[in-house]
């Protein structure tokens, strides 16, 4: 039976490095696959997922009101596909990620589906929050924080190297970059802002 794995991690763990690799296992075994990430991630140019360590291929992309139940019917309809790969998922809606467990029980396509768990401020997108409900299978892909603990939070920094406490959950085309910490190094970063891991924001 199929199912529908989330491979979630911090950002720089090297995800996308993972899904290439796997997508490429099945390719090296004569099967098709058929590759998706979010249509605003601008890093890779459009319709390729890169990694950090050079590698890349080309990949379709989602926009949030894609119906993606539908357009793989008709990727499923047009050419044989063995398993279905997302990048940036936590980019999806939670009525994408709805979609894809219908690809898996009614298509009978496998789905893997890669994305961060957190945002910097340590709240999950709501793509990865329906993805750790309703995958069949997770598993956390790890990096380190400095101190050599697992990283599991990210921080924002601007181009100064100044750490961003608040701001939309998505932030496109900016000078940001992201580091991941492990969660007590976080709140370190953190500390001195809103705490915004309580809910005091909103
Ligand atoms: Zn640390």
């Amino acid at each position: 039976m199929a199912k529908l794995y989330f491979n979630y991690s911090t950002m720089n763990a090297g995800k996308s490095a993972m899904l290439l690799q796997a997508s490429h296992n099945y390719r090296e075994n004569n099967m098709q696959t058929y590759l998706l990430t979010a249509d605003f991630d601008d890093r890779s140019g459009g319709g390729q997922i890169a990694s950090r360590i050079g590698i890349a291929a080309e990949a379709d992309t989602f926009a949030q009101e894609d119906d993606l139940f539908a357009r793989i019917e008709r990727v499923l309809a047009k050419q044989q596909i063995s398993a279905i790969f997302i990048d940036e998922a936590q980019f999806l809606t939670k009525t994408q990620v709805w979609q894809l467990t219908q690809v898996v029980d009614d298509l009978n396509v496998p789905v893997l589906c890669y994305g961060l768990r957190v945002d910097f401020r340590g709240e999950l997108f709501p793509g990865s929050a329906a993805l750790l409900a309703w995958a069949d299978e997770m598993r956390e892909v790890r990096t380190i924080c400095h101190c050599g603990k697992k990283a599991t939070m990210v921080v924002r920094q601007d181009e100064t190297g100044r750490i961003l406490t608040d701001g939309d959950q998505v932030q496109i085309g900016g000078n940001e970059s992201y580091v991941s910490l492990c969660r007590k190094h976080w709140r370190e970063a953190m500390k001195g802002s809103a705490a915004t891991a309580l809910g005091q924001d909103d």
